[in-house]
């Protein structure tokens, strides 16, 4: 039983079906609507979804990304870094809705004939020499139902993570508020490119476009730090955000990358968001129940790995359980597959590794620059290049030259 219909939660259900493995999923929303606004899948992550026959929808809706470059508040490019196929891969990246992927899923899921439980809420649950016990909740009825594997893939705020390690951390907020929105506009540099303007410190600015189907679809990130970094009670994607607010934040920047006044103006709804994580867990897994995605390993969404990490996942789960006879040694096997580079990306990501080179831009050039060699090194530049690909990449070769995970 898969507690949670979000990207991990299909990503899963799909991987167990292709591994020969019944499974259902329970979502307590009660319809699974196009929620959201962009996310990127990384290459490893597009991989796997080809491999589960997914290759065609993501490129019927997503934007195949080019490069993700890096400019200061007035627009002068930092640096550029080329994405998915321009990097060497031999898949691409997309920029895509996150609404629109996870509809994607679920329509495969269900064209598979696997059961998607929708307005189903997981409660509880508890453990005997059978499997695991599920308390349930549909509607005003509690319900109780027994499988062989609970996985948890129920997001940020997850019950099942809630159940199994109770002082398992808090939410950790960065003390920056994140305000996101799509809206239509102008095309961006080529249109596929991941613009990441400013830094975290003084305001930033991300845009990229998420649609194939309409190339003036603009997803945009405004990110500010509000406040000192603390523990927050609650992290609701669906909090909505004010125009005026975020365009006070960025009324001074003169942005010759974007426009970001008509970018506001032209969103419908926009929606704020802490940047939150956990502190990573030092297990997962408890007897037969296991955690996957944002349940097992939240981490702040500036490397491009929130779904991406959630499909590996997927993945390794339904490999790891289909290939060992004894579902607690499968269990096992996927939590010491997946809990160690997981753990250290949360990490990495609280660091917000490339801030410090961005301040430096900030300090030595405020007025903007010519040429960003005249202001930093060639040494300077080749670290911040590392710096965000400890975050955003995985090594090329060994993805391109590694065996399927497919069972
Ligand atoms: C509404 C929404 C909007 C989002 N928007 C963005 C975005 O704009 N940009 C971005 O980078 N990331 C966004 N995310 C997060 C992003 O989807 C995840 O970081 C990433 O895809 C990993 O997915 P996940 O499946 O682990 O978690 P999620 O995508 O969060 O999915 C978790 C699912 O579990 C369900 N659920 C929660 N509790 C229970 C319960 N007790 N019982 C049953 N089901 C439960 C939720 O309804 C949800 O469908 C959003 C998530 C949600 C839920």
């Amino acid at each position: 039983m898969i507690v949670g219909g979000g990207i991990g939660g299909l990503s899963t259900a799909l991987s167990l079906h292709a591994a020969g493995l019944d499974c259902v999923v329970v979502e307590a929303a009660r319809t699974l609507r196009p929620l959201g606004v962009g996310i990127n899948l990384q290459p490893h992550a597009v991989r796997e979804l080809t491999e589960l026959g997914l290759g065609d929808a993501l490129a019927g809706l997503g934007v195949e990304t080019t490069f993700m470059t890096f400019a200061d508040r007035h627009g002068n490019v930092i640096l550029s870094l080329p994405r998915g196929r321009k990097a060497g891969y031999r898949w691409p990246q997309y920029s895509i809705h996150r609404g629109e992927l996870q509809l994607a899923l679920l329509a495969a899921v269900r064209e598979r004939g696997v059961p998607v439980r929708t307005g189903v809420r997981f409660e509880d649950v508890a453990q005997d020499g059978d499997g695991v016990l599920v308390t349930l909740r549909e509607g005003d009825e509690l319900v109780r139902e027994r499988a062989d594997v609970l996985v948890g893939a129920d997001g940020v705020q997850s019950a099942v993570r809630e159940r199994l390690w109770p002082s398992g951390g808090p939410l950790l907020w960065s003390g920056i508020r994140m305000w996101r929105g799509v809206a239509e506009g102008e095309q961006i540099m080529d249109g596929a490119t991941v613009l990441v303007g400013g830094s975290n410190r003084a305001g930033k600015f991300v845009t990229y476009h998420i649609s194939a189907r309409n190339p003036r679809l603009i997803n945009w990130v405004a990110e500010v730090k509000v406040s000192e970094p603390g523990v927050v009670s609650a992290a609701d994607w669906y909090r909505r955000g004010s125009s005026a607010e975020v365009s006070a934040h960025f009324a001074s920047w003169k942005y010759r990358l974007a426009d970001i006044g008509a970018l506001l103006s032209a969103t419908d709804r926009i929606l704020e968001y802490p940047m939150v994580d956990r502190d990573p867990l030092p297990q997962w897994r408890q007897g037969r129940v296991t955690l996957l995605g944002d349940a097992a390993h939240p981490m702040y969404p500036i490397g491009s790995n929130g779904g991406s990490q959630a499909v590996l996942d997927a993945r390794v789960l339904a490999r790891c359980l289909a290939t060992h006879d004894d579902a607690e040694r499968g269990l096992a096997a996927y939590e010491e597959e997946r809990r160690p580079p997981t753990s250290a990306l949360v990490l990495a990501h609280r660091a917000l590794p490339i801030e410090e080179t961005i301040t430096l831009v900030t300090e030595r050039a405020p007025n903007g620059f010519g040429d960003i060699r005249e202001v930093l090194s060639e040494e300077e530049l080749a670290a911040m290049a590392d710096a965000q690909r400890s975050i955003s990449d995985a090594d090329v070769r060994a993805l391109n030259e590694r065996e399927s995970w497919s069972v």
